[in-house]
């Protein structure tokens, strides 16, 4: 007989489009191998709090369309203290708890690593995240329902922007990274996407306007990412205005509707493989690992290095972006 016999499932950090279809895929593989599952309420502050709820199968029906987290989400700083851990770690003992699923994001799984170097509860992780900023995976759970929410606001928004001469600036979420920017910009036909990872891009931006004023563009999208230097949509759009009269310059952040709405196909179906392969994950002694998506085979990658390795967007997307916005 194995060792796992009752797991627990928590969201933590930013909630994501697709976190209740990973919920109910552990849940329901879960008692598919006959354990016990409990939803731990808000992250590692209900760990913390003892906000315990006992999940069935008929707990998790009828959740798989929906956005959002059904077991809430919080950051909690008290998680990142000895003494939080410990609290932690007294309850999942006081309940019998022998795995816990974590699904996050980089700081989720940071903490999911800390806590299993003093104490012996394995955490694995799903990576729940609209940025997709996770090392070792592919794709996080949230964003492919992003960036499709974004791409409609921006095909709305281009519309407007060729009926009059705009130039329009749009900031897409992200966090410190650009993958949002980068594929939204290439499915909306942006002129350009300016993201965290390139420095000193406002020149170049500059020099891009001019030419396409030259050539009558009659509008123009530019795609920030939230994360960048020279700061927001707004204040890039301050930087360059008084160099392009004859455009009308407009600013749209797109904000939290990106993390709203029901989740695509693609983010419901890795959410389910991802929260299966968590609880195996378990059920074969695995911890302080997340499971992950590589060339669309599920991977398990030790926290160790998905929390320190940085993860580079996809540079030839970037280049495929300025060749087709000439
Ligand atoms: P997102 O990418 O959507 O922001 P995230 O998981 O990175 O998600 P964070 O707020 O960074 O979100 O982290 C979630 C929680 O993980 C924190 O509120 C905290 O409880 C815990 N955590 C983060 N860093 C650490 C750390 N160094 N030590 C212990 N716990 C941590």
């Amino acid at each position: 007989m194995g060792k796992i016999k009752h797991i627990g499932v928590l969201t933590s950090g930013g909630d994501a489009p697709g976190m209740n279809a990973a919920i109910r895929a552990v849940v329901r593989t879960g008692i598919y191998n006959n354990l016990k599952v409990t939803g731990i309420m808000q992250g590692y502050q209900g760990l913390i709090d003892g906000l315990f709820k006992p999940l069935k199968s008929h707990s998790v029906s009828e959740i798989i369309q929906r956005g959002g987290t059904i077991l809430k989400t919080a950051r909690c700083e008290e998680f990142k203290t000895e003494a939080g851990r410990k609290k932690a770690y007294d309850n999942l003992k006081k309940q019998n708890i022998n795995g816990v699923v974590v699904i996050g994001g980089d700081g989720t799984f940071t903490g999911a690593k800390i806590f299993n170097e003093d104490y012996d509860i394995p955490f694995v992780g799903v990576p729940g995240t609209i940025d997709n900023d996770i090392f070792g995976t592919d794709r996080t759970i949230g964003y492919d329902t992003a960036l499709n929410t974004a791409i409609q606001a921006i095909d709305k928004i281009r519309d407007t922007a060729s009926a009059h001469n705009r130039l329009f600036f749009i900031e897409v979420m992200g966090a410190e990274a650009g993958f949002i920017a980068i594929r939204s910009g290439i499915a909306c036909g942006a002129e350009a996407i300016l993201i965290p990872e390139v420095k000193d891009q406002l020149k170049s931006l500059k020099k891009q306007l001019v030419e396409g004023s030259r050539r009558k563009k009659t509008s123009n999208i530019i795609i920030v990412a939230e994360g960048d230097e020279e700061g927001g949509a707004a204040e890039i759009a301050n930087k360059v205005k008084d160099d392009f009269k004859d455009y009308s310059v407009r600013v749209t952040v797109l904000g939290h509707i990106q993390r709203g709405g029901s989740p695509s196909a693609f983010d419901r179906v890795t959410a389910s493989r991802m929260g299966y392969a968590a609880v195996e994950a378990l059920l074969d002694d695995q911890k302080s690992v997340m499971v992950g998506l590589k060339n669309n085979e599920i991977v398990q990658v030790p926290f160790r290095k998905a929390v320190k390795t940085h993860k580079e967007v996809n540079w030839e997307l970037l280049e495929l972006a300025g060749i087709l916005s000439v």
